[in-house]
């Protein structure tokens, strides 16, 4: 049965619906707080009948009845990506657990083994609401545009399985000439086609996708793709790529950061107007630790731990296995009138995509996409794309996509070239290699978007340096 039309599930939807995107303007810090408590006390006692939980929870001595509120959670330990791979899939989900009506996302494994969870419509009618608030907070109305999400719709991968468990079940709310799904790993030029036939108001796709899509509609490609707005979702978005695609769809772009395991339709966190990037406080809690484990407190950068307040299949408390880095700040009251804790400076890139140097300082993917700063201080479009490959503790390659049809405008390339290895040089120091190397394409995995930074070290050398820099 069609979940909407069944009356136990279809009404606390419907009311989702209507109300939840707005909690967090409707309610203060203390109302939020109180929310907080009650639904995060909910999901601890869903998780205590999960084995994986109930064992760890059990061999620490604590029960759910333990826990008053969201300040209590120090008292849980953590759960790791290994223990969702190693506990999958029985020990993931509570004994009586339906499994015909769920499906299992995996993440695309860019770091280790894939991780796979269960998911069901509990899950994305619980964060529908979090899904619609982007849009309410840039003013977009969801339900007259058309939406294309341009993303991984292999099988078990995150936007499938949201496509197939919400938007199939949902066409009274996204009829199929509102909402189309595009895939990003077909040639660019396909995916162009295919956008202009559908012709979206709202985008939503990887960094690397929008400038390839950016520079077909330089040239003239997608005449009817001329979207209101693009949300950008999965990757770092770096400053170049930014407005390099701002500049040719003339509308603005904006990040979202979720991921597969935590519902990649509801996000954690979302920029809003004012690029402040606001959690979305009423259905996640985040927590950052340092490399031991240890909590850290808020301005300072360490690695994202994530709680899920809504939703059944597999719960995800403090969970470990996102390998992002944030700085968290408090409540925080932003001009866009929305009165959350944030994100400050937004999210840095993963390990496998950031750059570490012998003296050991780590420059997640954005902070080491410099060159992002002089090609708009040269106010040039001549690079298609780049990529940034550490391939020894002394040696990084900058590779470089010219556009052809701009290849003799100023400024020359070797000037260029010459600007970008000086900022690197200066940035990294003396005794480090830099090349800045032409290539006429960058290379990507299949169904993978291609990585704006590229580390070749091995976990072993980051461990070694990290040890030597304390
Ligand atoms: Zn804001």
């Amino acid at each position: 049965m069609n979940p909407f039309l069944n009356p136990i599930t279809g009404i606390p939807f419907l009311k989702r619906f209507l109300f939840d995107p707005n909690r967090i303007k409707r309610m203060n810090p203390q109302q939020l707080e109180k929310y907080r408590n009650k639904v995060f006390r909910k999901i601890v006692k869903y998780a205590y009948t999960v084995p994986i939980y109930h064992q760890k929870y059990k061999a620490t001595g604590i029960h759910p009845e333990d826990i008053r509120g969201i300040k209590d959670i120090t008292k849980l330990p953590f759960i790791t990506k290994k223990d969702l791979v190693d506990n999958y899939p029985d020990g993931i989900i509570p004994p009586n657990y339906d499994k015909s009506k769920a499906v299992v996302v995996s993440t695309s494994g860019s770091t280790g083994k894939p991780v796979s969870v269960f998911f069901d419509f509990s899950v994305y009618s619980g964060g529908i609401g979090a899904a619609i608030r982007t849009f309410l907070v840039h003013n977009v109305s969801w339900r007259k545009s058309k939406f294309a999400n341009i993303g991984n719709f292999s099988p078990g991968k995150a936007d499938e399985a949201v496509s197939r468990l919400f938007f199939t079940n949902a066409k009274f709310a996204y009829s199929s000439e509102k909402y189309g799904t595009f895939s990003a790993f077909e040639p660019i030029k396909e995916v162009m086609k295919k956008l202009d036939a559908f012709s979206p108001d709202i985008m939503l796709s990887y960094p690397v996708t929008y400038q390839n899509l950016a520079f077909l509609k330089n040239k003239g490609f997608g005449k009817n793709v001329n979207p209101k707005f693009l949300l950008v979702s999965g990757y770092v978005l770096d400053d170049y790529t930014r407005s390099y695609v701002e500049d040719a769809f003339k509308c603005k772009m904006f990040n979202g950061y979720g991921a597969a395991e935590t519902s990649s339709e509801a996000g954690v966190a979302f920029e809003c107007p004012q690029k402040t990037w606001h959690i979305n406080h009423d259905y996640y809690h985040v927590e950052t630790i340092d490399e031991n484990m240890e909590l850290l407190e808020p301005g300072k950068i360490g690695h994202i731990v994530v709680t899920r307040f809504f939703g059944k299949g597999t719960p995800l408390i403090r969970y470990t296995g996102l390998d992002d880095w944030v700085k968290l700040t408090d409540y925080y009251e932003c001009g866009c009138r929305l009165c959350t804790p944030t994100f400050k400076d937004g999210v840095e890139g993963r390990r496998n995509t950031s750059i570490i140097l012998p003296d050991g300082r780590v420059f997640p993917s954005a902070s080491f996409a410099i060159l992002s700063v002089v090609l708009n201080e040269m106010k040039t479009r001549k690079v298609k794309q780049f990529q940034i490959i550490q391939n020894k503790l002394d040696e990084i390659d900058i590779l470089i996509v010219i556009d052809e049809d701009l290849r003799n405008k100023d400024p020359p390339i070797d000037t260029l070239f010459k600007k970008i290895k000086e900022i690197y040089q200066e940035k990294v120091g003396p005794g480090i290699t830099i090349s800045v190397k032409e290539v006429k394409n960058i290379k990507s995995d299949p169904n993978k978007p291609a990585p704006l930074v590229i580390s070749r070290l091995s976990q072993k050398d980051w461990e070694i340096i990290i040890e030597k820099s304390k």
